[in-house]
């Protein structure tokens, strides 16, 4: 027994129970179609809700940028300075999320990490929705405050565990805007009435929601017209963006407490540059037109409308992901891997990431699909549905 067997034997167990994680290689640019071993195949698996990824002038952006400054931050920010392509994209951000202002951080996950230490400590409370993404579940472990979890989008439950916990400090109450496994939608009205009852922080990690919800996407604030209450809003430029960073929009004062003490923000080089320049031409996309946010929402209807037609299960969806519901960790398995000897690239998704027994294909709609793109994915999906006997 060498000091690594107990991986092993780890590792062993979860291809038998059909949930270790193969990673396909990508042997193009993120986009509609991708090329796999060689092939090309329809897309249904990446965040890429606009579409955005491979934009000709987000690109032409980029590649500008680095002729302009180069490529990297050289350190974090509070030692080496700011470039003002990050303030530009902190200032543009913040009038696009229509707040006082916004800071950027290496990714969404960091700004997580960074966002609810900051606020939050030992002696405080987060009431967190159940089934909140890992990277709040982790910000809420670092902080040391008491995390407290509520039922998923049950505002009652939440009421009642406030009432239930002790309080001597601070409190947080944290949710995802999306629920990125069932694309279910937080009930913000409700819990900020809560959050206000009580006088508690109110955060929301948007980051399905950002570029997909509200007016030309605005986030899950502008969809549910709660401009100036919620306190915090967190985001990714790395889903519907088509890029990568963090972001956190809200009140200056919060913003710039964040500044001070978001420990990613002070020990982690900042976005670079062709990252930050990309993402400020992303937002130029968006305020300029809202084709591609009304290309996803149809294509998202219209996938949705015939897959339910075929007689699939795809749970409780109200947003452009389109959980497939199939049981058993194996079966999705099988049914991905038959899918992508179709043509088609769709992960299956089980345990941990979903609970035991709600296996299921994930499949993710974004602009750059075209009508016959969808009707190829359809065509795939009855094919397989039928040959592993889940639809009639
Ligand atoms: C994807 C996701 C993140 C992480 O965003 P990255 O920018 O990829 O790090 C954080 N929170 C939620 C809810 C997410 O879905």
């Amino acid at each position: 027994m060498s000091k690594t067997t107990w991986i092993e034997q780890e590792i062993a167990a979860l291809k038998e129970q059909g949930l270790f994680t193969n990673i396909r290689t990508i042997q193009s640019p993120m986009d509609g179609w991708v090329v796999i071993d060689g092939r090309q195949v329809l897309n249904f698996c990446a965040n890429n809700y606009l579409g955005l990824a491979n934009h000709p002038a987000i690109r032409q952006a980029a590649i500008k940028a680095i002729e302009q400054y180069g490529v990297g931050p050289g350190a974090v920010r509070t030692i080496a300075g700011t470039m003002t392509l990050h303030v530009e994209l902190e200032e543009r951000l913040a009038k696009f999320k229509g707040v006082e202002a916004a800071i950027t951080f290496q990714s969404g996950f960091n700004a997580n990490t960074a966002t609810i230490p900051a606020l939050v400590g030992k002696g405080d409370v987060i009431f967190s929705d159940r089934l909140n993404h890992a990277s709040i579940i982790d910000g809420c472990r670092l902080s040391r405050a008491q995390i407290v979890a509520y039922e998923h989008n049950d505002p009652d439950d939440l009421r009642k565990k406030i009432a239930e916990t002790p309080l001597e400090g601070k409190a947080l109450i944290v949710s995802d805007g999306v629920f990125s496994m069932d694309g279910d939608i937080a009930p913000l009205p409700e819990l900020y009435k809560v959050a206000e009852e009580n006088d508690f922080l109110l955060m929301v990690d948007d980051a399905h929601g950002e570029g997909v919800l509200g007016r030309g996407g605005r986030g899950i604030v502008d969809h549910f017209g709660l401009h100036g209450k919620v306190d915090i809003e967190v985001g990714t430029m790395s889903k519907a963006f088509g890029v990568m960073g963090g972001i956190v929009a809200g009140k200056r004062v919060i913003i710039d407490w964040l500044r001070q003490r978001g420990r990613p923000f002070l020990f982690s080089s900042a976005m670079t540059v062709p990252d930050a320049a990309a993402c400020l031409a992303a937002v130029d996309v968006l305020e300029s037109s809202t084709e591609q946010v009304d290309r996803l929402w149809s294509n998202a209807d219209y996938f949705k409308k015939h897959m339910n037609a075929l007689g699939f299960d795809t749970g409780a969806t109200e947003t452009p992901i389109v959980p497939v519901m199939l049981g058993e960790a194996p079966l999705a398995q099988q049914f991905s891997r038959e899918l992508f000897e179709e043509g088609v690239f769709a992960m299956a998704i089980g345990f941990p990431t979903v609970p035991q027994g709600k296996a299921r294909i994930r499949v993710m709609n974004t602009a750059a699909h075209s009508v016959e793109d969808l009707d190829a994915g359809l065509a795939a999906f009855e094919k397989v549905g039928k040959r592993l006997g889940v639809i009639s």
